[in-house]
């Protein structure tokens, strides 16, 4: 496609990478076929056609109104386009610049305002987040379904190996997912320590950035990117660590991209590519392993993220493993559609939110699993939400399996 490119923007980073971007597209159309809000919706503006369209006229200074930031905020950067895109077109860099143009040019209504302000304060805060967690689930009886199906009951973390091999890896403490479901590290810290890995989380460490970043505050975003570098790069340079292991895959696809997002701070951007090629998710970590082999376990559905199926292009992965450990798989129609977790965004968009998890459950649903599995911390907590099968990370179905624990209903 032609561009020409408006003088506020053309002659920065940004501007070049979204001209590069914008040139690929050839508007084939083949995209809307995987888009979740297209689908809903059936508005061109609200496929990924439609929206690289709206960002070009914005890029070339043409006119932006409250219509247009609405369609760049039901996209839900699941990158299911990028991964359907013939031409190679990489839509989610091109989206979050074009969303930091309108954002910067168009003003939104107060509520929306004071909403995003709330979010973008309280969540990347653990300590925060968990105090409202608690405070929440004891206030949970006297809330409104909706409010308590938000809420995870608390999960147990159970034991964290003390580290005794030589080999060491990283693990993200992260935000959101320490308070919600500390589980989740513990169980890969005993899986990996079985296969003779010990997990170690930094001191300091906490939100990767991505919810900031995806919230349109990108430099707030990466501010949060900057200080986890921080907190991690003494373990990185000290060498004492053999790679920086991601059990939600939601920040893994940021993490990765880190080398990128950094890329023009000249403080960070060697440490921050270094990081990014340190950075596995953990189920490429747990498959180079001898994981032992059973049979005869409980079915499970698994929902593949958004972040780990287009994000960083990891497919079959966990499944493998989950198969290998003994679970039968439950076959799962339109796998590739997003479950309408997608960060904040089943917070800010709650009604596709809800039309999409449930077409997700009807789908997960199908293969009449005991148990549904996710890689992604939002995803666990957006499904079991709208479903009493429980919903766990693959890993502690893992952790189980090797523990020899009875699955419920096997
Ligand atoms: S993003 Fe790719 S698939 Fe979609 S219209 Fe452009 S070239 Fe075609
Ligand atoms: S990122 Fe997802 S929701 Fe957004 S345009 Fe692409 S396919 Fe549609």
């Amino acid at each position: 496609m032609q561009t020409q490119l408006a003088e506020f923007i053309r002659d920065s980073a940004e501007g070049r990478e979204a001209d590069a971007i914008l040139r690929k597209c050839v508007h084939c159309g083949f995209c809307t076929a995987t888009c979740p809000t297209y689908q809903l919706l059936g508005d061109d503006l609200d496929s990924p056609r439609g929206r690289i369209y709206l960002m070009k006229r914005v890029l070339e200074g043409g006119p932006l109104s409250g219509r247009t930031r609405l369609h760049l905020d039901r996209c839900l950067t699941c990158r299911a386009c990028e991964s359907t895109c013939p031409s190679g077109v990489r839509y989610g860099r091109l989206v979050d610049i074009g969303r930091a143009v309108v954002e910067a040019r168009t003003t939104r209504p107060l509520p929306d305002r004071a909403a995003r302000a709330l979010l973008s304060f309280a969540l990347p805060r653990a300590r925060l987040f968990g105090a409202a967690l608690k405070l929440g689930r004891l206030a949970r009886p006297l809330l409104p379904g909706f409010m308590k199906r938000k809420i995870l009951p608390a999960r147990a973390p159970g034991e964290w190996p003390a580290p005794r091999h030589a080999r060491r890896m990283l693990a993200l403490a992260g935000c959101v997912q320490s308070a919600l479901a500390p589980s989740i590290n513990a169980a890969a810290a005993r899986v990996l320590d079985r296969l003779g890995v010990s997990l170690v989380e930094a001191p300091g460490a906490g939100c990767c950035g991505a919810l900031r970043f995806h919230l349109n505050r990108q430099e707030a975003g990466r501010d949060d990117m900057r200080a986890l570098v921080d907190a991690w790069w003494p373990l990185v340079e000290s060498g004492s660590v053999e790679a920086i292991v991601m059990t939600a895959s939601g920040c893994g696809a940021t993490v990765r991209e880190y080398a990128h997002l950094l890329g023009e701070d000249p403080d960070y951007r060697h440490k921050a590519a270094r990081i990014s090629s340190l950075t596995r998710d953990l189920c490429e970590v747990i498959a180079a392993e001898q994981l032992p082999a059973r049979s005869g376990l409980g079915r499970v559905a698994f929902q593949s993220p958004c972040s780990l199926q287009h994000g960083q292009q990891i497919r079959g992965k966990v499944e493998a493993l989950l198969a290998r450990a003994g679970f039968e798989l439950a076959p799962v129609p339109d796998a590739h559609l997003c479950c309408g977790s997608a960060g904040a965004y089943s917070l800010l968009q709650p009604a596709l939110a809800a039309q999409l998890r449930l077409r997700k459950l009807r789908a997960l649903h199908e293969g009449r699993p005991q148990r549904i599995a996710t890689a992604n911390i939002g995803c666990l907590a957006h499904l079991q939400g709208g479903t009493p099968t429980p919903v766990a990370h693959w890993v502690e179905l893992l952790d189980e399996a090797l523990e020899g624990r009875t699955f419920p209903g096997a």
